[in-house]
């Protein structure tokens, strides 16, 4: 019987598995090594809505998650210059999902009906609460319950230690602050134990390896390659940088903004104390301090302040393992693989990894190469959807002033192609994204395509029928923005609320 698991790791992804397996299963001795010499990466700041109920199950407060990880609110992204470059170029991306989805193609109404209107404008009310700075709850709403869907902007430093804590005080996961040294294995290939330097040797019947870009285990240990993908998404450095507001009472950011850059774009995510501002780019089509000067300009033209420090320079090599379970080790985290953050997936996939080993946990040895087989295959299919829908966004940019964005319409997957030409005469549907757990639903896609000026003739797959029903949900989202504008506080009023009182427990 499965009993001992050791997990390499006291990252966000290491906390993370910790913490769900721990909560899942009280039976087991979860033991986590943190080396002191080999810091956290510190960055990833921005989650999916499915941090709500990956928090929930770990069983910490949401209150207390605001008051130590200087978390805020976060309702989708928006993309600025992404389209033609322009002043007035900008499209969302909500977490909501379109008024009326599922009921009426969506997509062909708002065509039909309103193509000078925005389609995440029109049939969504998020763009409207993120515009107006609105929080997407209200002070009664209780703990993780929302009025408008949303997750979080956080400290991933303080995320770490916020998720350490609990793990130790609540879930009775065992700590060991040591650095592992060796992989001693069982001579089937197994392995047996971590060889710390001050704790001996750790024996388990399963390891995780959240030892972050580094892979000790998976990687280093058992030799399984990372597959490139640089030759689809270029983007293979970050300049990060965390910068005061102008002011105290400075309003606070529903989204997360990206804002296209010549050779690559910059994200910028506003907590309760501070903006973390990163410029992530491809060192094939620009130079570090070109960057840098892009990342200044960026921020002084956001209101930030004449002197930042100076920026943190951070390297990858865009790709996912060829395996993530060999034997009787799971990658989790960047150990498992990493591409830019343009959409925030890499915790979503650490929270969805944790979740299928925790679900799926195998009870013996015998069970655990087939659950091993099941992973690897949901968690490639995961890897290469995320990659299609970044690569979406450069597919669809009109921008073509630079050899980046020029070259970025080339190298698309073959799939992506596929579902382009069949988008030309219809939209995204639950057909092309049959899968259980998909990582982005159609719906996301259309928010993306019909936002970036994608146009599909609809004449084959028209439905008149639905028009007057289509009609009635965007005068029903309108008249729900106008609704939630009225009765949704702003962001730092909400989480001060928060802070202070806590929130209604379910
Ligand atoms: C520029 C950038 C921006 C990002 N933005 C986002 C975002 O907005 N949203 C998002 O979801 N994700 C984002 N990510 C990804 C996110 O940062 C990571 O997915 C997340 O932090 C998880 O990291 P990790 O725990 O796998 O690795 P790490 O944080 O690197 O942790 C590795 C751990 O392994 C330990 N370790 C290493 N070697 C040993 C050893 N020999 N012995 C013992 N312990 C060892 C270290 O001590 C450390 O605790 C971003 C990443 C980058 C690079």
């Amino acid at each position: 019987m499965l009993r001992r698991i050791v997990i390499v790791g006291g990252g966000s992804a290491g906390w993370l598995t910790a913490g769900l397996m721990a909560a899942d299963h009280r039976d087991l001795q979860i033991t986590l090594i943190e080396s002191p010499d080999v810091a956290p990466i510190g960055v990833g700041e921005g989650t999916w809505p499915s941090m709500r109920d990956t928090l929930r199950r770990i069983g910490v407060s949401e209150a207390d998650f605001f008051r130590e990880c200087d978390a805020s609110f976060k309702q989708g992204s928006r993309f600025n210059r992404w389209v033609d470059g322009g002043d007035s170029d900008c499209y969302f991306h909500p977490f909501m999902l379109p008024q009326g989805y599922g009921e009426v193609d969506v997509p062909q109404h708002w065509q039909a009906q309103h193509p000078d209107v925005p389609f995440a404008d029109l049939a969504s009310v998020q763009p409207h609460l993120c515009v107006h700075g609105r929080a997407p709850k209200q002070a009664a709403t209780p703990e993780y319950a929302s009025v408008a869907n949303y997750g979080y902007h956080l400290d991933a430093g303080k995320f770490g230690v916020f998720l350490r804590k609990h793990c130790l005080e609540k879930l009775g996961v065992h700590y060991v602050p040591d650095h592992v040294s060796a992989i001693n294995s069982h001579p089937d290939g197994d392995i047996a134990s971590l060889q710390t330097n001050k704790h001996g040797a750790l024996e388990g019947d399963l390891f995780i390896d959240c030892t972050g870009m580094q892979s000790l285990l998976l990687g280093q240990h058992f030799g399984v390659p990372l597959i490139s993908q640089r030759h689809v998404l270029y983007n293979d450095s970050a300049l990060a940088v965390q910068i005061p507001y102008a002011s105290d009472d400075a309003p606070i950011a529903s989204q997360t903004s990206s804002t296209a850059q010549s050779a690559g774009w910059i994200w910028d995510i506003g907590l309760p104390t501070r903006r973390g501002v990163g410029h992530v780019y491809a060192s094939s089509y620009i130079s570090d301090d070109q960057a840098e000067a892009e990342l200044r300009a960026y921020i002084a033209q956001t209101g930030g302040p004449g002197e930042i420090p100076q920026p943190r320079k951070l390297s990858f090599n865009p790709g996912y393992r060829e395996r993530f379970w060999q034997r009787n080790c799971v990658a989790i985290g960047l150990s498992a693989g990493f591409i830019e953050p343009l959409e925030a997936s890499a915790l979503a996939i650490v929270e969805m990894s944790a979740a299928m080993l925790s679900d799926d946990l195998p009870a013996t040895r015998e069970a655990m190469d087939i659950v091993a087989r099941r992973f690897n295959d949901a968690f490639r299919y995961r890897w290469e959807r995320v990659i299609d829908f970044l690569k979406l966004h450069y597919v669809l940019s009109k921008r073509r002033d630079t050899a980046y964005w020029r070259d970025n319409t080339s190298a698309v997957p073959e799939r992506l192609a596929e579902l382009l030409t069949l988008w030309q005469h219809r939209a995204p549907s639950r057909s092309d994204f049959y899968r259980l757990e998909e990582v982005f639903p159609p719906a996301s896609y259309q928010y993306i395509l019909y936002g970036m000026g994608f146009r599909s003739d609809f004449s084959r797959a028209a439905r008149p029928q639905e028009s007057a029903r289509a009609d009635a949900y965007f005068q029903q989202a309108a008249a729900l923005a106008r609704k939630m504008l009225g009765a949704l506080p702003d962001n730092r009023a909400l989480i001060h609320h928060i802070k202070l009182h806590g929130l209604q427990k379910i």
